[in-house]
């Protein structure tokens, strides 16, 4: 086939400049289109990465803003204090991150060029851009984060969670009170259940002296969001808003596709976040290595038929934790404030703190539920209104 490239990848987000490096990397030619003047902005994360990032992609020490060893999980009325004694994550400059791994992609012979991607040609390979020219290429990989348009060419159903975030200044001892904790303890993140966001959550991410991210993400419209924040912050701290962002949470959805002809989603395009924490950086890292071997495999033998294996692997390996998640977002629907106050009152009689601090994974949920069942907790901790609700779920 004649084309203009190996690869054409579409978004130069961490997951585009990724798969493009490693695809670059293998000798193929890539070319790399993102829209954006800037790469990076506007800052639409939390910044969190779970200490697994380093078998998964480089991250520089020098862009780690902060380290994490445990977590203030909160209620309205009840906190919990879960902790490891070594860092289990990292905070992170993102837009740092994004142009790092943007010039890491350019560094190894990706090209780029800045526009729009508006439409695709998926037999013959062809991506349309909006000024009117064309690029043909034997593999696009569509990696343009939410509403994906070649996801919609492929007849996927995108839907998403909203997520808004604020960054605020807020002193360390209005944070030790809030947590109904002494001293410094900066090293930590929050994060707040409450009936009117789950299955979502709020979070407090230490970045700085004295500086906070603090965001949501749930149902809700990004206005009662930003509403819910505020009252948040007038209800518990003394603050000073710096900075607004808002932004989209994809949610997975197991019958889409992540292959068609010569077309392949990885990244938020292909909604590889995971449901309960909204972190979608680790997973679609994973993926890049795995799309990035199956692309090379069907542009070395001119086979598209390898491409399916990278849609295979990747389910092998995340669906089960996927479908797991989604049981925890069912369960967590039914809760009201006073069945989330009951669940951590039980969790505290219980002893579970320690137990979470020794199982607790965030990218793992399932880990620590098992535990739970398998020690008999489960029915110990939640209302019981609702055993034969929960046991219908998880089927147990
Ligand atoms: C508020 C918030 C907090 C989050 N916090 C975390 C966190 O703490 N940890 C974590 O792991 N994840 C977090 N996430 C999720 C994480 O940010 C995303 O999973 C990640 O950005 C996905 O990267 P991506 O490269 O797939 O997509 P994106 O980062 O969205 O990049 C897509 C790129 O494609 C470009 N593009 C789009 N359409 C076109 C087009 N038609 N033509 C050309 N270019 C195009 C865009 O300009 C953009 O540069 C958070 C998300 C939100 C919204």
């Amino acid at each position: 086939m004649n084309s203009d490239y190996d690869v054409v990848v579409v978004g130069a987000g961490p997951v585009g400049s990724t798969i493009a490096f490693y695809l670059s990397k293998k000798d193929l030619s890539v070319c790399l289109i993102d829209k954006k003047r800037q790469i990076g902005y506007p800052l639409q994360c939390a910044g969190i990465l779970s200490n697994h990032i380093f078998d998964l992609n480089e991250l520089p020490e020098n862009l780690i803003l902060n380290k994490v060893k445990g977590a203030f999980l909160h209620t309205n009325n009840h906190v919990l204090n879960v902790e490891k004694d070594y860092d289990v994550a990292y905070i992170i400059d993102r837009i740092a991150y994004d142009e790092y791994l943007f010039n890491r992609a350019l560094e190894s012979g990706v090209e780029f060029i800045n526009q729009k991607a508006i439409d695709y040609d998926l037999d013959e390979g062809i991506v349309f851009l909006q000024n009117d020219t064309q690029i043909k290429s034997k593999v696009i990989v569509g990696c343009e984060g939410y509403n994906s348009v070649l996801s919609n060419q492929m007849g996927n159903t995108q839907s998403n969670f909203n997520a808004s975030q604020m960054l605020v200044e807020i002193s360390k001892d209005d944070i030790s009170k809030f947590r109904n904790a002494k001293g410094n303890n900066e090293i930590y993140v929050d994060t707040y259940l409450r009936e009117d966001i789950l299955p979502g959550f709020l979070w407090i991410i230490p970045i700085g002296e004295d500086l906070y991210r603090i965001g949501l993400f749930s149902n809700e419209s990004h206005k009662k969001q930003d509403l819910i924040l505020n009252d948040f912050l007038n209800d518990n701290f003394k603050f000073v808003i710096k900075e607004k962002y808002k932004g989209f949470i994809p949610i997975f959805n197991e019958k889409n596709k992540l292959i068609c002809k010569r077309g392949i989603l990885i990244g938020d395009a292909a909604g590889q976040v995971k449901p309960t924490s909204g972190g979608g950086l680790l997973i679609a890292f994973d993926a890049c290595k795995i799309a990035s071997e199956n692309i090379f495999k069907s542009i070395q033998k001119d086979d598209l038929n390898y491409l399916k294996e990278y849609q295979e692997e990747f389910l092998e390996k995340y669906l089960k934790e996927f479908k797991y998640q989604f049981k925890v977002h069912k369960t967590l629907n039914m809760l009201s404030n006073d069945d989330l106050d009951y669940l951590f009152i039980k969790l505290k009689e219980n002893d579970c703190e320690e137990l979470i601090s020794n199982y607790g994974d965030m990218d793992n949920q399932s880990v620590l539920i098992k535990e739970f069942i398998k020690r008999g907790l489960i029915f110990k901790i939640i209302p019981k209104f609702l055993f034969k609700k929960v046991t219908n779920i998880f089927g147990f």
